[in-house]
């Protein structure tokens, strides 16, 4: 997949990463999924802020050329830990049940029912609830903690994805490179970071400050 180029008159701004995972789908749309081993939770807000990029960046990149957004998704690959107190044991259906919702991925997907059932080819066609999306059909439309977006809402959310890039990659150009990662409750940019030990970041040193979202 090629860098995502972000152009500022004549200066490009080149944006690497690694996909862990690209899906093609029928109909030209692609859909991207982030593996996670930490607790890492979709937030439209959150993305919208300047914080937590990755997914629609990744999904940007995938749509360079001219493919349409399906989703986007994080992953989360730790050992799931089941509550079984009101399951019998052998009730395995329940069990197994239980143990596929704790790999259902989060994240967004767009209203589409070809594009949903082409991620999730069990989702029933009188709906229901998706165990591969956060999808939850009910006989009147999406229930609610379903995660669906109009592809009106998609690609507006991506226009604003791509304005905040195009604000901090035109800060860079301007030669601000202050350090300011940003904090939301009691995470940061630095809480997995792995350059922790040589950036030198200090709240003690003049310049060196969190930007709270
Ligand atoms: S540890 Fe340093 S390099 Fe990493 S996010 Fe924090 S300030 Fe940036």
């Amino acid at each position: 997949m090629p860098p995502l180029k972000v152009k500022d008159g004549d200066d490009t701004v080149f944006i690497e990463g690694k996909i862990d995972r690209i899906d093609f789908l029928p109909d030209n749309y692609v859909k991207i999924i982030d593996y996670k081993s930490g607790n890492d939770k979709y937030n439209e807000e959150e993305a919208k802020s300047g914080w937590k990029l990755q997914l629609f960046i990744y999904l940007k990149a995938a749509m360079s050329d001219g493919r349409l957004p399906a989703g986007t998704f994080y992953f989360h690959i730790k050992d799931p830990l089941i509550d079984l107190k009101n399951i019998s044991a052998e009730d395995t259906e329940s069990i197994e049940n239980e143990f596929r919702k704790t790999y259902r991925m989060d994240g967004v997907v767009v209203d589409n029912m070809d594009v949903i059932k082409n991620i999730d080819k069990d989702l029933a066609d009188n709906g229901g609830a998706s165990y591969v999306i956060p999808v939850n059909i009910g006989k009147t439309g999406m229930n609610r903690w379903s995660n669906v977006m109009s592809e009106e809402d998609f690609s507006d959310l991506l226009d604003e994805v791509d304005d905040k890039i195009k604000e901090m990659c035109c800060d860079i150009l301007d030669g601000d490179i202050s350090i300011h990662p940003k904090v939301h409750k009691n995470e940061s940019a630095c809480t997995y970071c792995e350059y922790k030990g040589i950036c030198k970041f200090d709240v003690q040193f003049d310049g060196c400050r969190y930007e709270k979202i």
